[in-house]
């Protein structure tokens, strides 16, 4: 079989024009606040009920989000990834859940993307931009999460003489968005072939739905499992045509799924974030507003801020990347694992502490912020767990490391310090030196063999991200002190203001990556990688403490920044990398 190039991860068309992209996310801030009001959502959230009307409405003529799902060439406005990822954010800041449902459709074609012969797209994306055909993605199994290979679900053959007619799918599948309220749904199941995606119109003969899950969060989203019992579909259901595709399948639109999802993270996590700055703006404690308290602003603000858009510029990069063609046959998912791992970590504690910022009130439900946290936290959760992420992300750098006799992350510090002498104002000099760092710490873990430890695969897993963070952030800062930032990229703050950005969160990833990773090496029992103590051995600790000094007036910069006051002015060369 030949895998059609998917339209989604391969450049088909350049997107929505800027303007276009900004009316249609003021439109989907409009319908979802007018269709349901903060009195509705927390009354539909209380009551655990998916505003199906509304989903339907954002995914038809009404609001028309599908169009931007679908290319061109079957009725869609074929939206870039730069654009699906604004969407995704936009639909995250009004409501995760409603987000969830109107994604759910998109994750559910995507094996129909990647798979499906030209007759089957045509007939099957031109249904959802035509007609709003609302899908649920059935990969989940009771006994099969993160390890999908582990799938029970059956797909045997129904076979008139030699010729096969249909297939017959048994099982169950779990936790499926949209699965009570889908109009078709695609379905891993194992045929003889191997795993393989199946299109199911609901109201098929042994197909039936449970009751909606009484969950923690996304209560607006509808979930439910699916009970497959015999339900019979016929042959040219089959994604493709071919059985045994369905786990490659899966696999090559990760790094773009889960940008969507990332995009989830820092919807939520701005949403919370953005109520909490305006409360302490007028919240009087101490004879002022707690906006001007440093003790509160520099712990449950600002590092939120930061990380939010460390995670941002990972999955702007990632997209730009899709965009320009790097993302055939699954060649970004590592990125993509970045960004999800960073934006959802960072919304789930951006949300947490914006429950703190409110204080006693932040624990009810009246502002919102309780019911952000509870949303947003299953965004670490789905389209695979951090743990997952942590697992991909190690796993290939590791690899990479290993095939570069160790230069990867060697060479990536000597890229950023080209960067620091162009544009030393950027937090460059500082993310070289966690990336040096990080450079010595896989370097111990080889010469130690402490990856046979999972634990310590996965906490590098941690460690690479935030050292892959503060890479991009850096040069995110750097492009936006150019004036070149795209035009549909996120305009919020300038380049100063991502610039001070940027140097907090190099610091931040500089001495996690030193301090950890050595408390790794160390504990796992592991020799040092020069065989001396690690300062003899190349590890930059006394640089990076050097490099936290001006830290204090960085945190001041960003919370001016997010308050809209005028500042001290930019640091000096000599200033912005603490003095190297
Ligand atoms: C609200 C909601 C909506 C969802 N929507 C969909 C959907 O539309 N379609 C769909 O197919 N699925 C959906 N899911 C399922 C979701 O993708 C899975 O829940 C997720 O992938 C985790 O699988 P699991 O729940 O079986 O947990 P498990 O895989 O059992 O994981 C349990 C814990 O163990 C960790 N873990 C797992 N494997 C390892 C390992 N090898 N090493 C170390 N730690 C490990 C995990 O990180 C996690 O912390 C949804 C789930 C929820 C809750």
């Amino acid at each position: 079989m030949t895998v059609t190039a998917d339209p989604r991860v391969t450049p088909s068309s350049a997107g929505l024009d800027a303007g276009s992209l900004k009316i249609m996310l003021q439109a989907i801030t409009d319908y979802i606040r007018d269709a349901i009001p903060d009195a509705r959502l927390l009354q539909l959230d209380h009551d655990d009920e998916c505003p199906i009307d509304v989903v339907r409405g954002m995914c038809s003529d009404e609001l028309g989000i599908q169009l931007l799902f679908i290319p061109e060439e079957y009725g869609g406005m074929g939206g870039d990834t730069i654009d699906v990822y604004r969407v995704c954010e936009q639909m995250a800041r009004c409501d995760v859940g409603v987000a969830t449902s109107v994604l759910a459709t998109f994750l559910g074609s995507d094996p129909i993307f990647v798979g499906a012969t030209p007759e089957q797209k045509r007939q099957w994306l031109t249904e959802i931009a035509e007609r709003g055909v609302l899908y649920a993605y059935g990969a989940t199994e009771p006994e099969a999460g993160s390890d999908l290979a582990a799938l029970k679900t059956t797909a045997s053959p129904v076979r008139t003489g030699d010729v096969v007619t249909g297939y017959r799918l048994s099982g169950r599948k779990q936790w499926i968005s949209n699965g009570g309220i889908a109009d078709k749904y695609t379905i891993l199941a194992s045929a003889p072939g191997g795993p393989s995606w199946f299109v199911l119109d609901r109201g098929t003969e042994g197909f039936t739905q449970n009751k909606p899950e009484d969950k923690h969060g996304i209560r607006l989203s509808n979930t439910a499992a699916l009970f497959l019992d015999g339900a019979i579909v016929p042959p040219g259901n089959l994604v493709g045509g071919v059985e045994g595709q369905g786990l490659v399948q899966a696999q090559k639109v990760f790094g773009y799924t889960r940008l969507m999802v990332a995009a989830f993270g820092l919807g939520g996590g701005w949403s919370a974030l953005d109520r909490a700055i305006a409360y302490s703006t007028t919240r009087i404690q101490g004879g002022a507003p707690l906006a001007q308290k440093q003790g509160y602003t520099h712990k449950l603000i600002v590092p939120h801020a930061v990380r939010l858009e460390a995670a941002r510029a990972v999955i702007e990069s990632v997209a730009a990347r899709i965009d320009a063609g790097e993302g055939a046959d699954g060649a970004l998912n590592t990125e993509g694992a970045i960004a999800k791992y960073l934006a959802t970590e960072a919304g789930n504690m951006a949300a947490d502490a914006a429950i703190q910022a409110h204080g006693g009130y932040g624990y009810t439900r009246e502002y919102l912020v309780e019911k952000i946290k509870r949303d947003v936290r299953i965004t670490t959760i789905y389209e695979g767990t951090s743990e997952i992420m942590e697992m991909t992300i190690a796993r290939d750098r590791w690899q990479q490391h290993l095939k570069s006799g160790g230069r990867y992350y060697a060479d990536a510090a000597g890229r950023l310090r080209g960067l620091d002498t162009r544009r030393p104002e950027v937090g460059a000099g500082i993310a070289a030196l966690a990336c040096g760092a990080l450079a010595w710490v896989l370097e111990a873990c080889r010469a130690g063999r402490l990856t046979r430890n999972q634990h310590v695969l996965l906490r590098l897993g941690e460690l690479i991200a935030f050292a892959e963070g503060a890479g991009c952030l850096a040069n995110r800062a750097a492009t936006a002190l150019d004036g070149a930032l795209p035009e549909k990229a996120d305009h919020r703050f300038d380049g100063p203001a991502i610039a001070a950005m940027s140097r907090v969160f190099a610091r931040d990833a500089a001495q996690k990556v030193a301090c950890d990773g050595l408390r790794l090496v160390v504990g796992g029992g592991g020799a040092s990688a020069g065989g001396g103590s690690p300062r003899e051995s190349g590890l930059e600790l006394d640089a990076i403490l050097a490099a936290q000094a001006g830290l204090l007036t960085d945190l001041d910069r960003v919370a001016d920044a997010l308050y809209g006051r005028s500042g001290p002015a930019q640091p000096t060369a000599h200033a912005a990398t603490g003095g190297m």
